[in-house]
């Protein structure tokens, strides 16, 4: 039990910045993630704007940071359950979910999921592809430890006797939850955001389309670790799409089925995104249907222009108000108003991305009742003050950092989160 010690709550890229900034300072940082991985979105991604580095070579060194640092403690595949305010900070109960694994005796070898028979659909790649019911979300995940998927777990024991017979004995399909109770000065909240849920948005025929897919989904087949190897193949027929349109604004600045916000990150990624797809598919002709381009950051505009100038992506500014399929070759045509012209725009494309917003997750309802942290009107965290101070909240000692406040990029979100660590821990040693 530590009374000086800073809670971090989601260990996406923001999370992982926070308690690396925590713990750097000499104080005890625990990190505490639902799934069985940190990481975050972050981990999804296959390059990074403005400058197209590979995302993994950013984030991964610091997820191995984060795993190894002495100061660190970190709890995956657990949640928060209970907190309670006292004088000396905050009394929290945490649930670490069964794993069915043991982790000091899991190698990480992988020779389980070979031979479990049963396989499900894998979030991590977006729903494209599978992952068997025993599994690591991704190669790099940290810890690098196998968990048991309760909900489609057979318990024919095929992994348990193979895992005997390597010598490991890790598989124990009795394990039961378990509760930690730490005594922490600070909390900083980091659970991030989900994708906009593109089904809302009935007249673009996403999941009802083949080859309407989101922004998120194409990031995993971009990546050269996703289901396809990098190969950009169409869910209807794995032919290479030779012309593609991007929709802008897919759940944001729309009061009808979405958020009113920006999500300021859809037009950057779908920039990203265009040059990334010229690189991958020989003569690709790519098009961006945009409201207006929101290119707000240090090497965004020079980025945008060289998708234009160098790389030849079109950019329509329309909204599109429909997706049609052609149904005997799935082709898709989208219908749009050309807003500076009043035209209506119809074009045949044979694969459409939509650069779907950042929404607030499901979760984050019940957290800030645990932590009687209020929300805002869309969902995320409430900032104590929106000009001055954006990364505390309205309970003292509760700190946010990340989507968890609002749509943001990486950069922003790991600036916050070292903002959030400097104030967590500086209000511990007043306190004290
Ligand atoms: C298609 C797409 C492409 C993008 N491309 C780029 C790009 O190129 N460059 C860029 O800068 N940004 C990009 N972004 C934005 C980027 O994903 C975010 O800025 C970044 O991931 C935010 O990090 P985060 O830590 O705030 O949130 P997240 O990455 O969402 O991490 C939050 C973590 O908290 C965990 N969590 C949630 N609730 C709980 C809970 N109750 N208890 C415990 N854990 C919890 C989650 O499991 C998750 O691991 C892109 C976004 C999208 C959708
Ligand atoms: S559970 Fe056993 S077989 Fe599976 S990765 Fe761990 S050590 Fe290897
Ligand atoms: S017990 Fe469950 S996880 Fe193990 S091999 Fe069988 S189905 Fe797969």
């Amino acid at each position: 039990m530590s009374k000086t010690g800073v809670l971090i709550i989601g260990g996406g890229i923001a999370g992982i910045q926070a308690a690396l900034d925590v713990a750097d300072q000499g104080v005890k940082a625990y990190l505490v993630e639902r799934t069985p991985s940190v990481g975050g979105h972050m981990a999804m991604l296959d390059k990074t704007f403005p400058t197209l580095d590979c995302s993994a070579c950013i984030l991964t060194p610091k997820m191995v940071d984060v795993g190894r640092h002495p100061k660190v403690e970190l709890l995956t595949y657990s949640e928060v359950r209970e907190a309670k305010s006292n004088e000396s900070g905050f009394e929290v109960k945490i649930l670490k979910k069964p794993r069915y694994i043991d982790v000091s005796r899991c190698t990480g070898c992988g020779v389980c999921a070979r031979y479990c028979p049963i396989e499900v659909v894998d979030d991590f790649n977006a729903g494209i592809g599978f992952r068997k019911a025993i599994y690591v979300p991704f190669p790099q995940a940290v810890p690098l430890k196998y968990t048991i998927d309760e909900n489609h777990c057979i318990k024919c024991e095929l992994c348990k006797r193979v895992c005997e017979s390597i010598g490991a004995e890790a598989v124990n399909l009795d394990q039961e939850p378990e509760e930690v109770s730490l005594n922490v000065g600070a909390i900083i909240v980091a659970t991030g955001y989900k994708p906009f849920d593109a089904q809302r948005k009935k007249a673009y025929g996403y999941g009802k389309y083949p080859n309407v897919l989101t922004a998120l989904e194409l990031e995993r087949l971009l990546s050269a670790a996703g289901p396809t190897a990098g190969h950009i193949l169409r869910r209807s027929d794995g032919s290479i799409p030779k012309r593609i349109a991007f929709v802008q604004c897919v759940g944001s600045r729309d009061l009808h089925h979405g958020y009113p916000y920006c999500s300021r990150v859809c037009c950057m990624y779908a920039i990203k995104d265009s040059i990334l797809l010229k690189e991958h598919v020989q003569g690709v002709d790519v098009t961006i249907f945009y409201m207006d381009v929101r290119t707000y950051g240090k090497g965004f505009e020079e980025l945008y222009q060289r998708a234009e100038k160098e790389f030849g992506v079109h950019f329509k500014r329309g909204r599109v108000a429909r997706i049609y399929e052609t149904p005997e070759n799935h082709n898709l045509i989208v219908r749009a108003e050309d807003t500076e012209t009043g035209e209506i725009l119809e074009e045949e494309f044979d694969m459409v991305v939509l650069s779907v917003g950042l929404a607030p997750p499901d979760e984050i309802t019940e957290l800030s009742k645990i932590l009687d942290v209020p929300l805002d009107e869309y969902g995320y965290i409430k900032e104590a003050d929106i000009k001055t101070d954006i990364i505390s909240t309205k309970v003292q000692g509760i700190f946010v950092a990340g989507t968890a406040l609002s749509p943001k990029d990486v950069p922003d979100s790991v600036s916050e989160a070292s903002a959030a660590a400097m104030k967590a821990v500086t209000f511990l040693r007043r306190r004290k």
